[in-house]
């Protein structure tokens, strides 16, 4: 925790929204050895060609916090051409606004340059609903400060005399552990409804209290979420999920009303539940989830969202298997339906989505554990994650446990267990060639 920030240096100039305040070296916790050395050359060479360099948001955030940054971003006085002439190993990305990535190695090294969020006509940058359409005006630091999302974000670490910069007061919020949007909240959600994730995301990650007045508006304005690209949602459910705070995302998403946005037919499944079920298998994925990145296991998207969906997909398997459907097909159907309706919300990438379906198609095969099929279904490439999703449903209480058992012995070679050997043994329906007897499934 952050122990240091009770003696501020106020530097006394006063701006018409906030007091700058500068802390300085001996004031504050940031060592130069918790910043990654791509981040101090490009700071350094930054500061050596005439232009103000500064380390800003998460970075210096999460190192007054004595966390380990996950990125480093750079905020400087040099326009995207000028960063650009500095470091041959650098390009220009983006369309929202344009930034330049220097890569050193495998380390990326995001560089900005300083934004004002507000132009002379702000009319003309916001949609019907404020939403803010443009956001590349250049401006000094002071306005790139103050159009960042919370005060712990607008905080500057100065690579000339490794002072941190604060124009909102932020250093306080940081030590009370508190979000609080800049500027007025409901506006600035208005702009960019996506702050509302942030904010749940932030408290899961950092274990804050969001502030009151940056809390109230959230539940009356969460349908804003709609009016958010698909793709860009995507890219946020995978910093809620998975970076090891799933679960402390999800009971917040869920507690400030923001889940129904992301997954309406999930919430709604959650909230009608009659059994513990679904609820307690999102909660046991999530779970997996941050056990398996706080073990360093790698995590995929396909598996997040088979089972952020099941439940929507199980329900609506159901339904379709009372009519003409047989019960693979009717699952394929299901899948089918509740993807197509998910993806207008929360886009899925075909690369994460094929195996997802996969994922859920599998379920249904695991039933058939005579003959050769078990044999031919391990050998499936998403044999592995679609067990391992066989396995969640068990543990919720929503497959049978002794099907899951039975996938388990049978992947570890062993014989059949004896609840399976009482149902009596069916030939397989469609054999063509006899070469083994049947029970190949050692
Ligand atoms: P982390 O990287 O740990 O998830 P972060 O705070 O660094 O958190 P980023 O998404 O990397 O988050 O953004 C970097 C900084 O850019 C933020 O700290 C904030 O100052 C600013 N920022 C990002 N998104 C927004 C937004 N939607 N509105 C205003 N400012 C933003
Ligand atoms: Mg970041």
């Amino acid at each position: 925790m952050y122990h240091c920030a009770s003696d501020f240096q106020v530097n006394g100039k006063e701006s018409v929204i906030t007091a700058l305040v500068t802390i300085s070296r001996d004031q504050h916790c940031i060592s130069r050895a918790n910043i990654s050395q791509a981040a101090l050359k490009v700071l350094y060479r930054l500061k050596d060609s005439g232009f103000h360099a500064c380390l800003v948001g998460g970075g210096v955030r999460d190192l007054l916090l004595g966390r380990e940054p996950k990125d480093f971003d750079v905020a400087t006085d040099a326009t995207p051409e000028q960063v650009r002439e500095v470091f041959r190993n650098s390009r220009l990305i983006g369309r929202r606004f344009r930034i330049v990535h220097v890569r050193f190695g495998r380390e990326i090294i995001e560089v900005a340059t300083f934004r004002a969020g507000q132009t002379e006509d702000p009319g003309e940058r916001l949609t019907e609903n404020g939403m803010l359409l443009h956001d590349n005006v250049y401006g000094t630091i002071e306005e790139d400060a103050l159009r960042r999302d919370f005060t712990v974000n607008a905080l500057y670490y100065d690579i000339r005399d490794f002072s941190v910069i604060d124009y909102a007061d932020g250093m306080q919020d940081l030590e009370a552990g508190l979000l609080r949007l800049m500027g007025d909240p409901e506006t600035r959600y208005r702009e960019d409804p996506v702050r509302m994730l942030r904010a749940a995301r932030f408290a899961a990650k950092l274990g804050f209290t969001i502030e009151p007045s940056t809390r109230a508006p959230i539940s009356e304005l969460s349908g804003l979420l709609a009016e958010v690209p698909p793709a860009r949602l995507f890219e946020e459910v995978l910093k809620l999920f998975l970076s090891g705070h799933a679960v402390a995302s999800f009971e917040k998403l869920r507690q400030y009303g923001l889940f129904e946005a992301l997954f309406p037919e999930t919430e709604e499944a959650l909230a009608t539940q009659e059994e513990e079920f679904p609820h307690t298998l999102v909660l046991k994925g999530l779970e997996n989830t941050d056990a398996r990145v706080a073990e360093g296991k790698p995590v995929t998207p396909a598996f997040l969202f088979a089972v952020l969906l099941w439940e929507p997909v199980r329900l609506r398997w159901l339904a379709l298997q009372s009519e003409e459907h047989g019960t693979y097909a009717a699952l394929q159907a299901a899948t089918g339906d509740i993807l197509e309706r998910q993806v207008a919300r929360v886009a899925i990438p075909r690369r994460f989505s094929t195996p997802m379906r996969e994922i859920w198609t599998l379920q249904s095969r695991f039933q058939h554990t005579k003959g050769k099929r078990p044999k031919r279904l391990a050998a499936h490439p998403r044999f592995r994650a679609a067990y391992d999703f066989l396995l969640l449903r068990a543990e919720s209480g929503e497959a049978d446990p002794r099907l899951a058992q039975w996938w388990t012995d049978f992947q570890a070679g062993e014989e059949q267990p004896a609840s399976t050997e009482e149902t009596p043994a069916r030939r397989p329906r469609r054999r063509r060639r006899r070469r083994k007897p049947a029970g190949d499934s050692a």
